[in-house]
């Protein structure tokens, strides 16, 4: 990877999510050599990503170059590298663009998309976990639009303005919400000739109620929401297949559509190498412990979305949302000069548990945030400020607010472009997009 040997001690760092970025802006001071490996040039904020795939917000504004943070560092190189493969015992990485020995190595990999092993639904369904993904669905869903103006049957439309998500978590909520302010808001003006009620958005979800992590006030509130802006939930219905056309759910139910949105769970991004009882076979995190050392490892760290710290209060792990990636990469950073100093009094990870939310559209909000449960305009006030200031860089916090205040004038979606097309029958486009 033409990175030099110095005298150093080598800590490589791998992903620039949440996690990853957090932990170099720390350890940037530490007498160490900083290499960060990512296979993307830049940070995403995913929280955001569904605003990009319903033409909010151009997605260049919720990403950040991660070479940004080097700024004439000495002792830090980024390397832009897809890590395919780590050997504990020669403490070496393997990724496409060669191998790298490291004294340390801290894993924050986060999730990939989980289609639970259905190779059908994960041909033809779409993922939203990064910027392609989200730029393929921007695309898919314009191009349905444009394709009903001139598909001749009634039937025809149906299908192109048919829009199923699977998973009514944060992600699948938010994402119904924008596409129903879509019909509602955009549909009539760009589309005069097209009748806004052929189009239907439909949620499924197998538990019992939308948002099951949050509270059932908030579950409720955001159920209202959906239903008055004309989305059909669909709850304990679990989807079985689809074959590009129909959607088949367990309870015989059955959706005829183009477009299925898959945001019904993740799985790790593990990197092969370790021995099989570090990590869970099911969810494919690392197991780690209190110090997030990975299981019978002293030099390798896992962070994040992939890291999996089993204690009292979270039996199987902290949720998979951007504070405990956060979190633990303060606590890493602040124990690190400790681990290099070979001293064993390292700070254990405590979680602050600081709420969660989603937004359901304009005005439109749920947020637990200990006992206090808001919903509503308030709830959506305090939804836009906790994004905005939790978005990497000032330029992006100032695109991203100057958007949201031209398309709340003007009930508008600003981004309706097709940039690149997307088909779903072409596979390469597919496998480019999960990069
Ligand atoms: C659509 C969506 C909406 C979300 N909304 C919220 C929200 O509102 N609030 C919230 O708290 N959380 C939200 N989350 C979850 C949150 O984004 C994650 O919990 C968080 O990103 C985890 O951080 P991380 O650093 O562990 O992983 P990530 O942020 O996923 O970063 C992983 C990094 O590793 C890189 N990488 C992966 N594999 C390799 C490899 N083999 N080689 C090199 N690099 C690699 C990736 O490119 C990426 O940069 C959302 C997630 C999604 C997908």
């Amino acid at each position: 990877m033409n990175i030099p040997r110095t005298e150093l001690p080598r800590v490589v760092v791998i992903g620039g999510g949440f996690a990853g970025l957090n932990l170099v802006k720390k350890l940037k001071k530490l007498p160490i050599q900083l290499v960060m490996l990512n296979k993307h040039n830049y940070h995403t904020f995913q929280p955001l990503l569904y605003q990009v795939s319903t033409s909010g917000i151009e997605p260049d504004s919720i990403v950040y170059p991660l070479r940004m943070f080097i700024k004439r560092q000495q002792n830090f190189y980024f390397r832009l590298a897809d890590v395919e493969h780590i050997n504990p015992k020669t403490q070496t990485i393997t990724a496409d663009i060669g191998d790298l020995h490291y004294d340390y190595v801290i894993i924050n990999t986060g999730t990939r998309t989980n289609f639970f092993g259905n190779h059908e639904i994960q041909k033809y369904a779409m993922p939203m976990k990064t910027i392609p993904q989200a730029l393929n669905l921007r695309s898919l869903i314009l191009q349905n639009f444009e394709k009903s103006t001139i598909a001749i049957t009634e039937e025809d439309k149906k299908f192109l303005l048919n829009f199923v998500i699977v998973g009514a978590g944060p992600t699948g909520v938010e994402l119904a919400g924008a596409i129903a302010e879509f019909k509602h808001n955009v549909l009539p003006l760009d589309f005069p000739d097209l009748d806004p009620e052929l189009m239907q958005i439909h949620i499924l979800e197998g538990a019992p109620r939308v948002l099951p992590p949050m509270s059932e006030k908030s579950s409720e509130k955001s159920a209202d929401a959906l239903r008055a802006l004309g989305v059909d939930i669909h709850t304990n219905t679990i989807v079985t297949d689809y074959d590009g056309e129909v959607v088949k759910t367990k309870d015989g139910k059955t959706f005829k559509t183009r477009t299925v949105i898959w945001s019904a769970g993740v799985i790790g991004n593990l990197i092969e190498g370790f021995p099989e009882d570090c990590y869970n076979p099911r969810n494919k995190r690392y197991y780690v412990d209190e110090y997030n050392k990975v299981k019978g490892f002293e030099n390798v760290f896992a962070l994040g979305d992939i890291a999996q710290m089993n204690c009292e209060d979270y039996p199987n792990g902290h949720p998979q949302v951007a504070q405990p990636a956060i979190q633990q990469a303060m606590n890493l950073s602040k124990n690190f000069p400790k681990i290099l100093n070979g001293k064993n009094n390292l700070k254990p990870f405590k979680y602050v548990d600081k709420g969660s939310m989603a937004t359901i559209g304009r005005n439109k909000a749920v947020a637990d945030i200990g006992k206090l449960k808001l919903s509503g305009f308030f709830a959506w006030l305090v939804w836009m400020f906790i994004h905005l200031m939790a978005l990497v860089g000032f330029r992006n916090r100032l695109v991203v607010f100057l958007n949201w205040v031209y398309n709340y004038a003007n009930f508008n979606k600003a981004s309706r472009l097709i940039i690149r097309r997307f088909s779903v029958s072409e596979r390469k486009v597919r496998t480019d997009a999960e990069l």
